[in-house]
């Protein structure tokens, strides 16, 4: 019975990884042991200054800038981590947008937007990281998908499509990849206190926390716990699911 998680030797990917629950991922990997390469888009200061803290507490890290809706972006990033360290033992498909808006006043940029970050983002690096993983006969792929993937949300018809998208994708490639060692999971959080939540939370605070049956709202670090978990050889036997982090969210 192993008691500690430890992911020394291991090479992460966190796309998104630099704030929020990223950042909460990237850290907890991080400390285990794993090099964590920090992916950022926007975020670039928050990037280093998460790097040059990591380092400071002597773990391994890197941070590379990819928007990863872009092919060639994504292939850019998958080159640096070939020769940062040769292997990719776990990829997390963090990366996300928001665009709520109701349907009648959805536009298509705004459909798009959503479903080219956090779905198609998703399977660009899920292909080049299959790749890797393959040759060695080991890998574990998280994605970061959502309760509304499952319930729908009001003003989220482009959001809960694509998350649901991405469950079903972590599905298709769990029983792709199954024969080849790589065990692929989705993680669904409900409402976990980010920049991403802040103005719903700050509109709608009592009425959302009405509605989760804990009676509050998540933080990173729990649906990190997770993460690592999936990220573990103590998963190994676990593939093609998907697990809500919510308080009871989505029992309710
Ligand atoms: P957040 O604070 O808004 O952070 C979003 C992250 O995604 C940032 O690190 C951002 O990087 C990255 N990102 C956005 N577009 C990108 C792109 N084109 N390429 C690469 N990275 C990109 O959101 P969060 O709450 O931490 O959300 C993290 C994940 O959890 C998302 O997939 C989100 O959908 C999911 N989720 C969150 C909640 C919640 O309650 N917070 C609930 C359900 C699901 P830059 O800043 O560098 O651009």
């Amino acid at each position: 019975m192993q008691s500690e998680i430890k992911l020394s030797g291991k090479t992460a990917l966190v796309t998104g990884g630099a704030r929020g629950i990223g950042e909460a991922i990237s850290r907890t990997l991080g400390a285990c042991g794993a090099k964590v390469v920090i992916n950022f888009n926007k975020s670039g200061e928050r990037a280093e200054k998460l790097r040059d803290e990591l380092r400071s507490q002597g773990l391994e890290t890197e941070i590379f800038q990819a928007d990863v809706s872009q092919p060639d972006q994504v292939d850019a990033l998958f080159q640096f981590i070939r020769s940062y360290s040769g292997r990719l033992d776990i990829l997390v498909n963090n990366a996300g947008v928001i665009r709520d808006s109701l349907l009648l006043a959805m536009n298509v940029a705004d459909w798009e937007k959503v479903h080219d970050v956090n779905l198609k983002g998703a399977f660009l690096t899920t292909r080049m990281a299959a790749e890797l993983m393959v040759s060695r006969h080991c890998g574990k792929m998280i994605n970061i998908a959502s309760v509304s993937g499952i319930r729908g949300g009001r003003g989220q018809t482009n959001y809960a499509s694509a998350k649901g998208g991405l469950i079903s994708f972590t599905r298709a490639c769990a029983i792709e990849l199954a024969p080849k060692g790589i065990q692929v999971n989705a993680v669904l959080p409900g409402f976990i206190q980010t920049e991403m939540t802040t103005r719903a939370m700050r509109r709608a605070g009592e009425v959302l926390l009405d509605r989760i049956p804990a009676r509050r709202f998540g933080t990173p670090q729990e649906v990190a716990n997770l993460v690592l978990f999936l990220a573990s050889e103590l998963s190994d036997y676990i593939t093609g699911q998907a697990f809500p982090v919510d308080g009871g969210l989505s029992v309710s």
